[in-house]
């Protein structure tokens, strides 16, 4: 955005009193009041008033979806919402990062395992009530799922700025490549724990031959170490989209995407489905791989055809299976979730664990709400 479209889009915001942006924004960042300081070149305020409630707020501007504070925007009714995660992007871009703020140490120490959005959420929270945190993160860096989001969506160094800001100061100590598995001994060591793990399970489809599949995780992880052809992607969602994205920016001829549904029902924005015409993504919509079959390096696909129901749901129309021939490789992008029978007991958790939170924002607020309700529950009340 150049300070020109900036200012443009800045002075199409109503102002309006009862602030329905902010309501919608699961960490109650307000646009209203971000964007009425940009609107007078006041970036820096505007940075700041994002960021004491955002702890990854450039990362969330550049990912979150239109369904929370766009969504909510009045000026809608007139012609389009206002660009709200765009615009914050942009504001911090501009005004920079303020220095964190830490309160006056209270002398309590909390355990933060896993160092995913929620994890940093969860960090965030105590850090501003005067707590040293101790978090531990099984990989080799902290970031979690956003770490999977392609660079032309989320660059690296974005992520990278806004958790050094949190971790770097005397209160607290990141511990690396370190999975935790008892915790009855952590409870006796600190004030309090919170486990923010992530979806530590793929979704699968229980389909012949479906372990030759490539796990989206995986792939995402280090795109630059596959090179295909042809590819088909299981999956509607945004981990599919960007599967599908990175694919053809790694020069993949043909990629396929395999939904279930129809493609309006895609969990996708707009633009995303510009994105996928503009790189000549195919969208097979209402079709299932029921089989993959390798073929002298290659896969061959069973495919069958689906209609919603009466329900709404999706369903095979019998008769209508055909076969497909000459993938390279198929990727498994149906998202991931924790299994509730491995939920800890008696330890607060946060973030996917709780089956509620599809997006980087809601993590965040998630591991926000925990620490709260802990940071609550252990200060005296005064009457
Ligand atoms: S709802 Fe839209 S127009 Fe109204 S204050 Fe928020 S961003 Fe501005």
């Amino acid at each position: 955005m150049t300070l020109e479209e900036l200012q443009k889009e800045l002075n199409r915001c109503l102002g309006c009193k009862v602030k329905p942006c902010e309501k919608a924004c699961p960490l109650s960042v307000s646009p209203h009041d971000f964007i009425a300081l940009a609107k007078e070149g006041d970036f820096k305020s505007a940075a700041a008033n994002i960021a004491k409630n955002n702890p990854l707020p450039q990362t969330c501007g550049l990912v979150c979806p239109d369904r929370f504070c766009q969504s909510a925007c009045i000026r809608k009714k007139i012609d389009t919402a206002i660009e709200i995660p765009c615009l914050q992007a942009n504001i911090i871009s501009k005004g920079g990062l303020p220095e964190l703020d830490l309160p006056t140490s209270n002398n309590k120490r909390a355990c933060v395992i896993g160092g995913g959005p929620a994890g940093l959420g969860a960090l965030f929270e105590f850090l501003q009530n005067g707590w040293s945190v101790d978090i531990y993160e099984k990989e080799n860096q902290l970031g979690g799922a956003a770490r999977l989001i392609p660079p032309y969506r989320l660059p690296p160094k974005v992520l990278d700025r806004e958790i050094n800001r949190l971790i770097t100061n005397e209160r607290v100590t990141v511990y690396l490549n370190k999975e935790i598995t008892d915790y009855t001994s952590l409870q006796q060591k600190y004030d309090a724990i919170v486990i923010a793990l992530g979806e530590i399970k793929r979704r699968t489809l229980g389909i012949l031959g479906e372990e030759q599949s490539l796990d989206y995780r995986r792939y995402l992880s280090a795109p630059q170490t596959y090179q295909y052809q042809k590819v088909a992607v299981i999956g509607g969602g945004e981990v599919a989209l960007d599967c599908a994205i990175t694919l053809k920016k790694q020069g993949t001829e043909v990629v396929e995407m395999f939904v279930r549904r129809r493609q309006e029902d895609m969990r996708i924005m707009a633009k995303d489905f510009a994105e996928l015409a503009q790189h000549q993504v195919i969208i097979r919509a209402l079709s299932s791989i029921t089989e993959i079959h390798p073929n002298d390096n290659l896969y061959n696909l069973t495919v069958i055809n689906n209609r919603i129901n009466e329900q709404g749901k999706a369903e095979a129309i019998p008769n209508t299976s055909y076969n497909l021939t000459g993938y390279d490789k198929v990727i498994m992008a149906l998202g991931s979730y924790f299994p509730k029978e491995d939920l800890p007991q008696d330890i607060p958790y946060a973030g996917d664990m709780t089956g509620r939170c599809g997006t980087i924002v809601e993590a965040i607020a998630s591991g926000r709400a925990t620490a709260k309700q802990i940071i609550t529950d252990q200060t005296p009340s005064i009457d």
